[in-house]
């Protein structure tokens, strides 16, 4: 047999789909997408599915002959979409409300059709430059000092776990090359509002669940310094080492503000590490008025900041500063032969800053929402969102049979229903029962808090397509589901009427 011969045998690439299917496809998702972004608000907003509904619809098995697109895309309308709970809602008020706005949608298309993967420079130069590039322009945005450098990661969790790395290497170098077997305790502090990814994190760490220590809060759940600086004081009497602070700008539950410039104080004359997680609060950094809540924070080591929380990218786009990426670097850096690169030293690898060797082009989708939105178009919008917050914390306000249960800094209100002369237990179950009732209605989704022992309601507001009239209903509906009974008749007397009023 010829050369030539055994050539011709070879089978031709059996390919992707093919151009003209391609071409009527893609066509098809875009229009589909079009469609939902304008008219999410028919769907309800909470799936309303039964624990294993949805798997039970999906076709048992694998087809041995793949399936037209089109099949694909009808499945999707009929079966995934029941089990979809829709954050793009207008409606969706739970948790932190947040937007995967057209242009970062459009830039996810993109990024996700290139399919690059920024693990080096050279694996694609354009994924660390535009990375590098749009990461200074939200620092600036936000009012950050120059100092900061910024990688994306997938979550907040994530890049508070490399923040707190972090501060391991430089607070304990020995870890990196001895682990900490045979190492002093080293203690974390953070507020006992503080996200649990923080606790994660020291955990991963090694430092187990003792390794965080929580810091009591004020009357409105903000870190109290004088407490931090007490128990800096006890850790290191016994033999603790004190290594970093986790001060929070938006806490998960109420969204209250610690003290950063107090806190920070306090880290400098213990030499702890000062990471700040604005995973929520950050965006509102761009708005001058709010700049009082964000007093201090420029001097952390770290700051994470969620695009995929207030700053209207599809998830996931978390951002992590790092006063220095250098120190970052040093916690992370490990070359392999096979990775090694001409461009070392004249050019960024940003596996050097985390644990992923993969990098998504998570770059280009922020870049889009940025620049079309621009710096006055976010802050509008932001604004937009505490103002309707704001709002509906009068309205709360003036109920006499509803209180407000934290001051409002940003745009989540937190409330509870909690007429005078009821048992606190009764009105927990209340306000569980109106969380359901409302979640039920498909129309908004609501989560709920602990604080104080005490069930509470949250109202997040940070969609781009929420209306005030969305707001106003959404109080009407809580207010219209109070479930029957004596709660309705009087009002829980002699009680405190909000964390921060109670007599004496
Ligand atoms: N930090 C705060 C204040 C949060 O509220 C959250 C999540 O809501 C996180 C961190 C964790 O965010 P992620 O889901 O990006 O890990």
């Amino acid at each position: 047999m010829s050369q030539s011969e055994g050539r011709d045998r070879l089978p031709a690439p059996l390919g992707d789909m093919p151009p003209d299917e391609l071409e009527v496809s893609a066509g098809d998702v875009a229009s589909w997408i079009s469609n939902y972004l304008t008219g999410v608000s028919q769907y309800p907003v909470l799936a309303q599915v039964r624990p294993g509904e949805v798997r039970e619809s999906l076709p048992p098995d694998l087809p041995e002959e793949g399936e037209p697109f089109k099949e694909l895309l009808k499945d999707f309308e009929e079966l995934i979409l029941p089990g979809v709970t829709h954050w793009n809602h207008p409606g969706f008020f739970a948790y932190f409300s947040i937007t995967g706005s057209a242009p970062g949608v459009l830039g996810e298309m993109l990024a996700s059709a290139l399919n690059i993967n920024a693990m080096v420079w050279r694996s694609s130069p354009v994924g660390t430059e535009l990375e590098e590039h749009t990461l200074a322009l939200l620092r600036d945005l936000l009012g950050l000092p120059e100092e900061f450098a910024g990688t994306i990661n997938d979550t907040a969790s994530s890049s508070t776990l490399y923040a707190l790395a972090a501060a391991r290497e430089e607070k304990m170098p020995e870890a990196w090359e001895h682990g900490l077997s045979g190492a002093s305790r080293g203690r974390f502090y953070t507020s006992e509002q503080a996200h649990a990814s923080v606790e994660k994190a020291v955990i991963t760490l090694g430092f187990g669940r003792s390794g965080t220590r929580k810091i009591p809060t004020d009357p409105e759940f903000r870190m109290i310094p004088g407490e931090l600086r007490r128990a800096v004081l006890e850790d290191l009497e016994a033999g603790i080492k004190p290594l970093g602070v986790v001060a929070t700008l938006g806490t998960t539950s109420t969204t209250s503000v610690d003290p950063v410039a107090e806190i920070s104080a306090i880290a400098r004359e213990f030499d702890l590490w000062l990471h700040v997680d604005a995973a929520y609060g950050g965006p509102a950094a761009a708005v001058p008025e709010f700049n009082p809540l964000f007093r201090g924070w420029e001097e952390a080591d770290s700051i994470v900041v969620n695009p995929h929380k207030w700053l209207f990218t599809p998830i996931d786009c978390s951002v992590l500063y790092v006063r220095d990426a250098e120190r970052l670097r040093k916690a992370f850096s490990l070359t392999p032969e096979y990775l090694t690169t001409p461009e070392m030293g004249a050019a960024t690898n940003l596996m050097d800053y985390g644990i992923a060797l993969g990098r998504r082009f998570r770059s280009l989708k922020l870049w889009f929402v940025l620049r079309y939105f621009g710096a006055e178009g976010i802050r509008a919008r932001i604004r937009q969102h505490v103002a309707m917050a704001r709002d509906l914390a009068s309205s709360v306000d003036e109920h006499p049979d509803w209180v407000r249960v934290a001051p409002v800094p940003f745009s989540v209100v937190v409330l509870r229903f909690a007429p005078e002369g009821v048992p606190g237990e009764e009105l927990d179950r209340a306000n569980h029962e109106i969380l359901e009732r409302v979640n039920r209605t498909g129309e908004f989704f609501l989560s709920h808090t602990v604080l104080d022992g005490r069930v509470c309601l949250r109202v997040a507001l940070g969609n781009l397509r929420t209306r005030w009239e969305d707001v106003e209903r959404c109080w009407e509906l809580l207010q219209e589901l109070v479930p029957p009974g004596p709660g309705k008749e009087g009002r829980l007397r002699g009680a405190p009427a909000r964390r921060g009023e109670e007599p004496g």
